[in-house]
């Protein structure tokens, strides 16, 4: 799976040229983007499913700017990331609210992109799989494996994102098996299927010898899924 996530960017003009490029070429593996929700409706193309970048954890009501799971549905999404770095950190969303969401999300037969990974302090005091542990706790809390089964994880080092600064291949690579390590303790089968994705400044000239992990299943690409051509280069690098 390659998955952009536009964050707050883009416009009309760029989704026309993300349909234009993806009318011409289809990749045999799920490729979506995540465009700020008033461009979802716009997205047409079978072979660019969408996502939205966050949802409510309720279904309706007052909740004056947030997005439900049924809405993101009748505008198309297959998917929605919860959990992002920038939502935990922007607007304090804890473990246990992201663990809401991604239930609320697959209740609604939408997939989440949950999306867990570790501050720079983190890594630097080599507690990485602590920390990580802690926000797959509170999913395990959560969802049940039949559950995990419709989910996606999104390992994304928050000391790479939107920094130019990847992690190598090999800290993916570890942190990935830890993930999938974690899951076969609960459920050696959801393990195997589970697709897990690295995020963290994933260009053109780096996503093959990231994707070429045994345990990276694919990309959540942020800057380089605003430029149509290396979009599409990364997902040829996938390929
Ligand atoms: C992201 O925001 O999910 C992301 C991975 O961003 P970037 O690719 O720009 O680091």
């Amino acid at each position: 799976m390659v998955a952009g996530n536009w964050k707050m960017n883009g416009n009309s003009s760029l989704v026309t040229e993300f349909e234009n490029a993806f009318n011409e070429i289809t990749f045999d593996f799920d490729v979506l983007i995540c465009p700020p929700s008033p461009y979802l409706n716009l997205f047409k193309s079978d072979s660019l499913a969408t996502g939205g970048q966050d949802v409510s954890e309720f279904d309706s009501g007052a909740h004056t700017g947030d997005i439900s799971t049924s809405m993101l549905k009748e505008f198309g999404c297959k998917y929605v990331i919860v959990g992002h770095s920038e939502r935990r950190e922007d607007h304090g969303e804890s473990n246990a609210l992201v663990a809401l969401k991604a239930k609320a999300a697959i209740n609604a037969g939408l997939i989440p992109l949950i999306c867990v990974g570790e501050p720079l302090d983190v890594r630097e005091s080599d507690t990485v799989e602590a920390f990580i542990s802690a926000q797959l706790d509170a999913l395990k809390d959560n969802l049940s494996v039949a559950e995990f089964e419709q989910s996606v994880i999104a390992y994304e080092p928050i000391w790479a994102i939107g920094t130019g600064k990847t992690a190598t291949p090999e800290q993916a690579q570890e942190v990935h098996q830890f993930i999938r390590g974690y899951f076969a303790s609960i459920d050696s089968e959801l393990a195997q299927g589970l697709r897990i994705l690295y995020g963290g400044s994933v260009k053109p000239d780096n996503a093959q010898t990231l994707f070429a992990q045994p345990d990276v299943d694919g990309g959540l690409i942020g800057g380089a899924s605003l430029k149509v051509d290396d979009f599409v280069s990364i997902c040829q690098a996938a390929n």
